[in-house]
């Protein structure tokens, strides 16, 4: 008997008590592994998690999350070849391998990367500016973000074991949250291989990752409104969940991803002769065979002008007859497996449904050609293509999880819209068009459909990710059927999962609670020029009041001779006098916020080590021939940057005239280094 997998569970391997059921590997039919949860302890595992994982995370920064994510990529990337092969038996060629493990890495690598790049060395976000709510200033609102004192639950599919985990992970972690990984059974194996090898580095705070193998019964019911559960796999189970007295009476926040029948729409403007052409044949046949078509954003709709509809089957049909089916490590073999018999049968009966409306043109369901395997054993199937009858409804309503897609005719561009609505949402569209009108017209009919459109041409070609492809950075999900969730785009994957409140305070107070300086709120002026002080010795409110300058004529006609900026606005007093906004000469705007340089600046050597921009810069008031102006610079935000003896100050600036109207406002961007001794950039 093979292996019984174990649950990772408060703090310790679990074994259950029972002997559990056979998982099978894809390709042979060979048992791989059991599994089973008999006798899991799931209170205990959500106690650990609140009590041990939670508060561990949210004691470190964003950036130390990030290092922590880093960290478990190289880990993992490391070890590729040993996932590889235990992939391999969940029916995965070496290529769908890499779009799990390799793109579960990937997506490591990216949220550790924009953690350090877009969230602050801090465990609370900032929403926004301030919002003044009263006359004086002395009432001000901020939106924040902070970390929920609860679990991340997630529920995967069996298509994608390490991606699926990694992906949701990620921005979890990030956001402060512990998570319990529940993966589906087939394939589970694979899952249970990496989190070991997370466990076993120590990398991750203990609690912080926790692994559910088997059945979740009762997992939910002991969750409440701080937790979430974000599930991936059929509709059925996804409205299931919705219907849990947990997410119902609870509060427990559920993000589904489901059923998705997506879309490609080939352009009209497109003809034979034109490389599109071949584009969109490619992009079906992809999207129809990686991971033997069991993708969530895999294209089960191919909608094209009817003129072009036969040239396309061929076309289609031709590239597919070229696809070896077989074992995965087999030479040559283009096509795995389906994950289990179960679901080929579950395919097949779905490829049924879809022929009451639709003729196979390529493919038969129950033969295929099988290299280096026994086809009776494995789960292997032939890709089928179908192409729709006029008005046929079950394209649009069934999902054949598997190597299928049906080509659907249309006569004009609003009815390949309302073609592809009749989807009912979706998670990834592609269009293929080099004509821009009909990327806008397409694009936007279909934008409210989708989490996610793919507009391809010869031009973004070299370059495209392809249609199925879900990126870390771009958002993942979509409306309607396909669940309704919104997952990966980035950070706003990690603020999804934190929680955003709208705080009323006085500056001083909102300064305290942020750790950022607020407008209106103290500022220190000491002996010393904050420009001396190291980023240990600096403190948010450290402020320098410059002296005054006039500004002069003289000033502005030199700086457009050094700059070449003659605008006339700074040049020709008649065309400026016309000027409605100037009446008159004025001062170019960076000839002001130069002078201000000059005002704050502390020019010995010393910590400050670069400038390194400004941000929001805005010209309020025009500086006229003769007028006087100082700054105020305040230190608003801190950063040190983990990696370097040096870290970020952002400085809010003020630049005034002799009413005390504020001439411009920017915040200046520098670089300060950390002790007095490491002063040399
Ligand atoms: P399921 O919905 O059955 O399973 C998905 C996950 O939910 C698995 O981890 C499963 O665990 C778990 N699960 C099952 N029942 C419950 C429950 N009552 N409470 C909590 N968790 C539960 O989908 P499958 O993976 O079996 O796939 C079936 C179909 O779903 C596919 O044929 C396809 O049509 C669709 N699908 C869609 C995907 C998408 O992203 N659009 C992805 C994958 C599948 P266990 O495996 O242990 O049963």
């Amino acid at each position: 008997m093979s292996a019984l997998l174990e649950s990772y569970a408060a703090g310790s391997w679990f074994r259950a008590e029972d002997e559990g059921r056979p998982l099978l590997d894809a390709v042979t039919g060979e048992e791989v592994a059991r599994i089973s949860s008999t006798g899991l302890d799931l209170a205990a595992m959500t106690d650990h998690a609140r009590i041990v994982g939670g508060p561990a995370v949210r004691e470190l920064t964003f950036h130390q999350r990030g290092a922590v994510l880093k960290a478990v990529a190289k880990l993992l990337g490391a070890d590729k070849d040993e996932l590889y092969a235990l992939s391999a038996r969940t029916g995965a060629t070496l290529r769908d391998s890499q779009v799990d493990v390799d793109g579960g890495i990937g997506t490591l690598f990216s949220y550790a990367s924009k953690a350090s790049r877009e969230l602050p060395a801090d465990t609370i976000v900032l929403d926004g500016d301030t919002e003044q709510l009263g006359r004086t200033g002395v009432f001000l609102g901020q939106h924040l973000y902070t970390s929920r004192p609860g679990i991340a639950v997630q529920i995967n599919a069996f298509n994608f074991p390490v991606w699926g985990m990694l992906e949701k992970l990620a921005p979890a972690f990030l956001a402060g949250l512990p998570t319990i990984v529940k993966p589906a059974s087939q394939g589970a194996w694979l899952t249970e291989a990496v989190v070991r090898r997370i466990i076993d580095s120590g990398l991750m705070p203990e609690g912080s990752l926790q692994l559910l193998c088997g059945s979740p019964d009762g997992l939910l019911d002991q969750l409440g409104p701080q937790d979430s559960v974000a599930f991936t796999g059929s509709a059925a189970t996804g409205a299931l969940l919705r219907q849990h007295a947990a997410v119902v009476h609870g509060g427990v926040q559920l993000g589904v991803e489901a059923d998705s029948l997506n879309c490609s729409i080939l352009g009209p403007d497109v003809t034979a002769d034109d490389p599109e052409l071949d584009l969109f044949v490619k992009g079906v046949v992809t999207e129809m065979t990686v991971k033997a078509g069991q993708k969530c954003t895999a294209i089960r709709r191919a909608i094209v002008p009817a003129a072009m509809a036969d040239e396309v089957v061929a076309a289609i049909s031709a590239r597919l007859a070229k696809v070896t089916v077989g074992d995965p490590g087999s030479e040559g073999v283009r096509m795995g497996a389906l994950a289990s018999l179960a679901q080929r049968d579950d395919v097949r009966k779905a490829i049924s449904t879809l022929r009451s409306s639709a003729e196979i043109v390529f493919g038969d369901p129950d033969r295929v050609d099988v290299v280096g395997a026994d086809a009776e054993r494995g789960a292997f199937m032939s890709p089928v293509l179908l192409r729709a009858t006029e008005g046929a409804t079950e394209p649009h309503e069934v999902e054949a999880f598997g190597p299928v897609s049906t080509v659907i005719a249309y006569e004009s561009l609003d009815e390949a819209i309302a073609l592809a609505a009749l989807g009912r949402g979706s998670l990834a569209g592609s269009l293929v068009t080099h004509d821009p009108q009909v990327a806008r017209q397409v694009t936007l009919g279909l934008a409210p459909w989708h989490g996610r459109l793919l507009v391809l041409d010869r031009d973004d070609a070299p370059e495209s990710t392809g249609h199925g492809s879900p990126l870390p950075v771009l958002v993942h999900g979509g409306p309607g059927r396909a669940g309704g969730g919104e997952e990966l785009g980035g950070i706003r994957a990690v603020l999804h999962h934190m929680q955003r409140t709208a705080v009323q305070a006085s500056p001083d107070m909102l300064t305290a609670i942020t750790g950022q300086w607020t407008k209106g709120a103290a500022q220190r002026v000491d002996e010393q020029h904050p420009f001396r002080k190291s980023l240990a010795e600096l403190r948010i409110g450290d402020t320098i009041r410059s002296a005054s300058r006039t500004v002069t004529l003289d000033d502005i006609d030199r700086f457009a001779e050094l700059t070449g900026d003659t605008f006339y606005a700074h040049t020709d007093a008649e065309a400026a006098a016309a000027n409605p906004l100037f009446g008159g000469i004025v001062a170019h705007g960076y000839l002001v916020v130069s002078i201000a340089a000059g005002l704050f600046v502390d020019p010995d050597p010393g910590p400050v080590l670069a400038n390194f921009g400004v941000d929001h810069l805005r010209l309020l008031t025009p500086v006229k021939a003769g007028d006087t102006i100082d700054v105020v610079l305040t230190v608003k935000q801190i950063t040190p940057r983990a990696s370097a003896d040096y870290g970020e100050v952002r400085w809010d600036a003020v630049v005034s005239n002799a009413d005390g109207a504020a001439v411009a406002t920017y915040d200046v961007l520098t670089l300060v280094a950390k002790t007095l001794d490491n002063q040399e950039g």
